[in-house]
């Protein structure tokens, strides 16, 4: 197997410091390749495997934090260890030692307010159905007609958090053929603190492809930790990065 000079790069970095390691990684686009079906991004069986070898390792922990919502998560990687944390809906959602908890405690007065608005606008631009989940709700587009819906919707929604005051407490994400809606201060930085705390004294590293992994680099690089960018369009620079998942599954291959 021919390693990639990042790769190599990398590993002589991790090895040399011979610390514990916790290795947090994002899913889409890290562990799989970005697919036109996200649907069935399928964890590759020899990566999984690769990675609970890691995690029945003393020296090292093992986390997945991805945007996706847990049900999911589980379903597309078939992990269900008491050794790999997973993180869904970028940090609502935590599987942790083998139980399901929501992570995020907060009072959801702000997301109320807005939502019936919210929803009607929505609808008003394209048809479709409104998805609850614990901590923020999600529109999904149903609409056979061409445009960007996604765009307008987000638009429009980030009018009305506007004219509501809301700005600093409420945030729009957007995704494919959806908009979500849901406070602030919910992102994968956060869940990734929340894991350092229940396991402090560790070298943090964060692999991560997306403008919503830069919360989580910036948590790692606060607890001295290595963020590891796969995407060199990112704001965010990072002194190691890796091109492609294979640069990714070679790293937890040779570190096994
Ligand atoms: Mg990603």
């Amino acid at each position: 197997m021919k390693l990639s000079k990042k790769t190599k790069n990398l590993l002589k970095f991790v090895k040399l410091k011979k610390e514990r390691l916790f290795l947090f990684f994002d899913y889409d686009g890290v562990l799989v390749s970005l697919q036109n079906n996200p649907a069935t991004a399928y964890l590759p069986s020899k990566v999984k495997k690769g990675l609970l070898e890691l995690s029945f390792k003393k020296n090292i922990k093992v986390a997945l934090v991805s945007g996706r919502n847990l049900h999911l998560l589980k379903k597309l990687t078939k992990l269900r260890s008491k050794n790999i944390t997973l993180i869904g809906s970028h940090g609502l959602e935590m599987y942790y030692k083998g139980t399901t908890k929501h992570i995020f405690d907060k009072n959801l007065k702000d997301l109320k307010k807005v939502k019936k608005e919210a929803t009607k606008l929505a609808k008003d631009i394209a048809s479709g159905f409104v998805e609850n989940k614990p901590y923020s709700f999600t529109y999904h587009i149903r609409d056979k007609r061409k445009n960007d819906f996604v765009q307008k919707i987000c638009s429009a929604v980030n009018s009305l958090i506007k004219k509501r005051g809301l700005s600093k407490k409420l945030k729009v994400l957007k995704g494919k053929k959806m908009v979500e809606i849901l406070p602030c201060d919910v992102n994968k930085g956060s869940a990734v603190e929340k894991l350092i705390s229940l396991s402090p004294k560790y070298k943090y590293v964060y692999f991560g492809d997306d403008v919503t992994d830069i919360s989580a680099f910036k948590t790692v690089k606060k607890y001295k930790g290595i963020p590891v960018s796969l995407n060199k369009k990112l704001p965010y620079k990072t002194r190691y990065t890796l091109d492609l998942p294979k640069d990714v599954w070679d790293f937890i291959d040779n570190l096994n």
